[in-house]
């Protein structure tokens, strides 16, 4: 939180400076800071999300489709439903 502070003491200090037009920058950098602020916050997340992602694609790898070689049936699993054909490659 101490962030506010420091912004606040930019602002106090820039509308000191400049009078009531210091108040535009002040404004300004106190968007910009909280923006940043936020979005280190959001980047932190995103990196705790790291393993989620992970999980996510390895689940996805389960998904993959195949196409049989001998029938050219589209299926998922190990061997073709139609004709039980082990031979199968994948399907992009
Ligand atoms: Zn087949």
């Amino acid at each position: 939180m101490a962030w506010i502070m420091v912004s606040l003491a930019i602002s106090l200090a820039l509308t000191w400076f400049l009078g009531w037009y210091g108040i535009i920058p002040a404004i300004a950098i106190f968007i910009g800071i909280s923006y940043y602020m936020r979005k280190r916050a959001m980047a932190r997340m995103g990196m705790g999300g790291g393993g989620g992602f992970g999980g996510m694609l390895g689940g996805g790898s389960g998904g993959i489709n195949y196409v049989c070689i001998a029938c050219g049936h589209r299926f998922k699993g190990g061997a073709c439903p139609r004709c039980g054909s082990k031979m199968r490659r994948v399907d992009f």
